[in-house]
């Protein structure tokens, strides 16, 4: 472990906040690629967690994981113009296959061969629909090959100058989910499926409340019908579109020639969903629930759940907490909880909390010769607060505290966001929020691209969802939040990531 250091205070910058965070907690690192960044084995587990508890949801409704290759043909992304349009900006070229020596040395010892330019670019997918959707072209010919329901777990490139770890790289770490269906009605059945799973994956997961709704058009990925989003609010009041799905309608399957046979012969063009979560959503996990203390990883998602630390001064004694430290262990790994002891000699009981602490372990079992003999163990939660908890019962107590500590956190989690949420705000009103604590505000929309466009240069805010009905104020706005025409829809307004 580094030595230890400060982390900045959240209340001050909440950006060198969230970065020492993840720093003394070793999550991740800046990488001497500009943009990339190395995800450290616990933030690489939080990852893995994820992954393993979202593939499940996938598989339980019927989808099965492929794995597509990382280049693309240039002129398969120009085939869908909308989309060509939307990530053009940001892609990576492969346009040479081979260096040469060049007889220097040092950093011009090699160069680029130019006899082994490529016939046509290649680009590093910045996302798959095109190959995927090519492929499908071959795989699908009749009514009964339908629904096709794939996902990949992939690396992707979007070019970025700007880094934030986690939340903007350029490459990260996703799952994009791909699928063909033989109706529009279907398609978006799938859209909506999968944002309920990625609801329920937030809320029940990752402790993180969402909302849920459809995107405006100029928020609408490129290529897509229509665009669903859920959107969670971080602590310092910025939204995070923590997941979207895509109804691709026919855009793809007309522009990849993707068609079946229906079962009165006549031939169709596919209806296409697209959805997808990254590793932005561990950025997101960090900067809902964190401290100033470090990280609090949600019990679920937590590499290290319960974290043992016997204390002792002389030999004796810390034969006698470490003998029954191993037998903690041993019964709480058995019960299913991910379970470390901590019996370095070199640090300080302190110092090893403070680093557990800083590293999110939602549980700390504390275990003195005095307590040996009261036949207990002192629990302290991430969360605060300590309480003596019996060994006799600890398989059953110690997944209690963690269930409480999950739901606590989410509760806390959601009262925070309703704190910050304002609701049927006037103009002035909605700039004063904006210009001060900021977070979601609720308010009519005309439908018109001007007031989204005006709305954003004077405060920064854009529309994240046009919110699902459970999520809508019990009165809907009658007017537009700026040009005060009728609105057409609420809208909720944020700054965001
Ligand atoms: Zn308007």
């Amino acid at each position: 472990m580094a030595q230890a250091q400060r982390i900045t205070p959240r209340a001050q910058d909440f950006s060198e906040w969230y970065n020492d965070v993840i720093m003394q907690a070793e999550l991740a690192d800046y990488s001497p690629v500009r943009g990339c960044m190395v995800i450290r084995p616990l933030g690489y587990r939080i990852w893995e967690l994820m992954q393993r508890a979202l593939d499940d949801m996938f598989a339980a409704t019927g989808h099965r994981n492929a794995y597509f290759p990382v280049f693309i043909p240039m002129s398969f992304l120009a085939k869908e113009a909308e989309h060509v349009e939307g990530f053009a900006k940001e892609v990576a070229l492969v346009t040479h296959t081979r260096l040469k020596a060049t007889g220097k040395t040092g950093a011009g010892a090699v160069a680029v061969d130019p006899s082994s330019a490529l016939d046509e670019p290649l680009v590093v997918r910045p996302t798959s629909e095109t190959i995927i959707y090519a492929m499908f072209a071959k795989w699908i010919q009749s009514y009964r090959d339908l629904p096709l329901l794939l996902n990949q777990w992939c690396n992707v490139v979007r070019w970025e100058l700007r880094t934030r770890l986690f939340l903007r790289t350029t490459e990260f770490l996703w799952q994009e989910g791909h699928t063909a269906h033989a109706t529009e009605g279907e398609a978006e059945a799938e859209a909506r499926l999968i944002l309920g799973i990625y609801r329920n994956f937030a809320e029940e997961w990752m402790a993180m409340p969402v909302l849920t709704g459809v995107k405006t058009d100029s928020e609408k990925f490129a290529g897509a019908l229509r665009t669903y989003a859920m959107e969670a609010l971080m602590q310092d009041n910025k939204g995070l579109q923590a997941g979207t799905t895509h109804n691709l309608g026919q855009n793809f399957a007309k522009a990849f020639e993707v068609k079946y046979q229906t079962a009165a012969g006549a031939l169709e063009h596919v209806w296409n969903t697209s959805w997808g979560v990254s590793t932005r959503l561990v950025g997101g996990l960090i900067m809902t629930h964190s401290d100033d203390n470090g990280l609090i990883a949600p019990p679920k998602l937590a590499p290290v759940q319960a974290v043992i630390v016997p204390i002792w001064k002389t030999d004796q004694e810390r034969s006698q907490v470490s003998g029954v430290g191993d037998q903690v262990k041993a019964a709480l790994s058995k019960a299913g909880i991910r379970v470390e002891l901590d019996l370095r000699d070199n640090l300080k009981p302190g110092a090893k909390y403070f680093e557990w602490e800083a590293k999110g372990v939602p549980l700390r079992l504390e275990i003195g010769p005095r307590d040996v003999a009261a036949g207990q163990v002192v629990a302290a939660r991430r969360t605060g607060g300590k309480s003596p908890m019996r060994l006799e019962g600890i398989v059953a107590a110690a997944p209690a505290a963690l269930q409480e500590i999950q739901a606590g956190l989410f509760a806390t989690a959601k009262q925070r966001r309703e704190e910050h949420s304002l609701r049927g705000a006037t103009k002035q009103q909605f700039l004063e929020f904006m210009k001060g604590s900021g977070g979601f505000a609720y308010a009519g929309f005309c439908g018109g691209g001007e007031c989204e466009a005006a709305i954003k240069a004077a405060t920064g805010a854009t529309i994240r969802v046009l919110p699902d009905p459970e999520f809508r104020s019990p009165e809907a706005p009658k007017t537009c939040l700026w040009c005060d025409e009728p609105s057409v829809a609420e809208a909720v307004w944020a700054q965001a990531y």
